[in-house]
Parts: structure tokens; sequence; C-alpha cells
């Protein structure tokens, strides 16, 4: 049979077939050897005389996953940024549209806050810029609904933005444990918690409470260029195939700039996301001389 596993918790793993049935299984040893660990969120083969007493026999590829909690095949995630208290933050964001951009997993960025706000027209100015990326910017709950019909969903965004509150709102029955809550349960809580996808508005969505191990996976300038969607689609005509729209001559994306074609606020994060990549190398360097 074949089903995605949508639960697990003390070495079982509970896999949802399509048409909704839920089995208990375990992983055969044969997985452990192999150094593999089924995830939340993994499609597999598995056998059962009951449903209370499976194994999974195979896992199929994954496209994406993520370290804490573990979630594997994620469709898109919402990053929740709060218009005031604390203050909007372009660049806090584009860490996060650039970590998913790599990990593949479509961003979806839903504002909170707003009615702390006097005036919404800079925030609408900067909704704007990012819808002309490309990217889906929700202002209510009842904008946001509708995309997770038939999708996984992961939420993340820093404290204090209201990703509780939120999430409360999209499934008050739940008590969907967030990352803020968790923290003051301590770590001896964390460790056994369940790792749990919830059925909701159609699809299913998980709490993802921490981002900090991501922050590391984009290490180079090509990787960085591909995560800017703007800059992707014109960096191939950039006269140096390893461009990384800094100094070389016959630059698309500076071209750009200049007729302002693109934002400067993401090309001045570009920068500085670049240099801090640079920095990380040089001290990487440093360190296996020392060796
Ligand atoms: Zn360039």
């Amino acid at each position: 049979m074949q089903g995605r596993i949508i639960k697990s918790l003390a070495g079982f793993y509970y896999v949802e077939t399509a048409n909704g049935d839920i089995y208990q299984t375990r992983a055969r040893g044969n997985f452990r050897k192999k150094g593999q660990t089924p995830y939340v969120g993994d499609w597999v083969d598995f056998s059962a005389e009951e449903q209370s007493e499976g194994y999974i026999l195979a896992i199929y590829d994954r496209k994406n996953s993520l370290v804490r909690p573990p979630i594997v095949n994620i469709d898109q995630a919402v990053v929740i940024m709060s218009a005031k208290e604390p203050d909007f933050n372009s660049n806090l964001l584009d860490r996060f549209l650039v970590l998913l951009e790599h990990k593949k997993i479509q961003p979806i960025v839903f504002i909170s806050k707003l009615d702390l706000l006097s005036s919404r027209a800079q925030m609408d100015d900067i909704r704007t810029h990012y819808e002309q990326i490309g990217y889906k910017i929700c202002y209510s709950l009842e904008e946001l609904l509708p995309l997770l019909v038939e999708k996984i969903t992961v939420f993340m965004g820093q404290t204090g933005v209201g990703k509780s509150t939120l999430l409360n709102k999209i499934a008050p029955d739940l008590r969907i444990e967030t990352g803020e809550i968790s923290e003051t349960l301590g770590r001896g809580r964390h460790t056994t918690r369940a790792v749990s996808f919830y059925s909701v508005h159609g699809g299913k969505i998980a709490d993802t409470p921490g981002f900090s191990s991501l922050d590391y996976e984009v290490d180079n300038a090509e990787d960085l260029n591909e995560a800017f969607p703007e800059f992707r689609k014109l960096s191939h005509s950039c006269k140096f195939r390893s461009c990384t729209h800094t100094h070389e001559p016959s630059c698309a994306i500076k071209q750009a700039l200049e007729e302002k074609q693109l934002w400067k606020v993401r090309y001045d994060n570009y920068l500085q996301f670049l240099s801090e990549i640079e920095n990380r190398r040089e001290i990487y360097k440093k360190t296996i001389k020392r060796k």
C-alpha cells in the first residue's frame, strides 16, 4: 500500500492513504542500517494486516526537507511578518524568502498587526513591490485560507509577530503547539514532542518553530542569485555567466537597477547577504588552515 506519513510519535509513524485511512506503522530495522529515517511528509510503501500494525517498506525521494522539526515534502510556507511591533523588516523577510526559494518551498507572506498602523500607504507600497516580483502577500485570513487548500503548509515567523494568534484562528480546536509555547516548556518536552500535520481548510498545516538551522545552506553567489527570482530571470543577460552583480561590466541587474526596473531594497539586501556569505567563507578558510 501507499500513503503519506502525517504524524510521528515514539517510534510509530502514522500513514494516511488516499482514501483517508490511517495506519500505525513502524520502520523496519533495515532503514536504520541504511541510515534512513522516515519523516512526517514522506510518501511511503507499507504493508499492514491491521490498521494498528504496519511496516514501512520504502521511502520515496523527497522534494525538500526542514530540520527542526523534521518535516519533508512541503509545498509552501507562510512567513508571518508584522506591520508594526516589531516594525516590518524587508531584510528579515528577504532572508526567509532566500531560504525558502533555495528549499523550493513556495513562500506566502502574511502581514499581521496591520491595525497598529496609522496609515497603510507605506505597507501597500512594499506589498506592490513584492507582488511585482511574484510573491503572494496576504493582509487577512480571508485572503490566506483559500491558499491552503490541497497543500502542505508550514508557518514561520520571528517571535512577537503573532504566529500563535494566527494559527489559533486557522485551527481553533487544534491548539497547535507553536515554537513560542514549546520554548517555555523547556528542552525535555521539546525532544519527546510529536511531529504532526493537521488537516484544516482542505489542506494540511504544520508549525515550524526553528529556522536558524537553515541559515548556512545558501553558501555561494550562484545559489543566492537563484534565490532572487527577479535576478534569476535577468542574470542570463549578464556578460559573465558567473556574474555576482557587483563589480562586473555589462551586468543586466545593475542596468535594470539604473532603469528602475528592479527594486533597490532587494538589491541592497542581496549585497548584504552576499558579503555575509563571503565573510563566512573567509572564516571557514582560516579555520581549515589552522588545522
Ligand atoms: Zn550581473
